[in-house]
């Protein structure tokens, strides 16, 4: 490692650190040796940084997701969740792309007369049945009575 000085800091390499980051963000094992000195390289995983290591590879989720690339620890493309939503259903991106609907999202409001109104988007039916189950579980158990049950409805917002 004579003459050879760290990329960031230009110190003469005395320890020189296995950078191996990027490339497993990109499905490699492949390590880079006599780039960084370990000072840099330990700095750049750590807070003071900003956590710069996490955010560079954050950087290539989008590419790992879409092109389906497995990580070079065995971890699989990322789901990019919460991309967008479609008719009050949240949105994920499995690998490849696909789209994928969230399992359930409940949302809880007050009306005009202060009565509580729970709101179920699922998937499909049987999954907002199991969802108004759950949540007369629910209510069921925290004590709380429920009145008018008959003011509850199903509508399908999609086939
Ligand atoms: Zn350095």
């Amino acid at each position: 490692m004579v003459g050879l000085k760290c990329i960031y800091c230009e110190d003469p390499m005395s320890n020189s650190s296995v950078e191996h980051i990027i490339q497993s963000a990109l499905g490699s094992n492949l390590k880079s040796r006599n780039l960084l000195c370990a000072v840099c390289n330990n700095h750049f995983s750590r807070k003071d940084s900003g956590y710069m290591d996490s955010c560079l590879v954050d950087q290539f989720k989008l590419f790992r997701n879409l092109f389906s690339i497995w990580g070079g620890r065995k971890t699989p493309p990322p789901v990019l969740r919460n991309v967008g939503k479609i008719e009050g259903m949240t949105i994920h991106l499995g690998p490849g792309g696909t789209p994928i609907f969230a399992k359930s999202v409940r949302e809880e409001s007050i009306d005009e007369n202060g009565q509580l109104i729970i709101s179920v988007s699922s998937r499909d039916i049987e999954k907002a049945k199991e969802q108004y189950e759950h949540i007369k579980r629910q209510f069921k158990e925290a004590g709380v009575k429920l009145s008018n049950s008959k003011k509850y409805k199903l509508s399908l917002l999609s086939g």
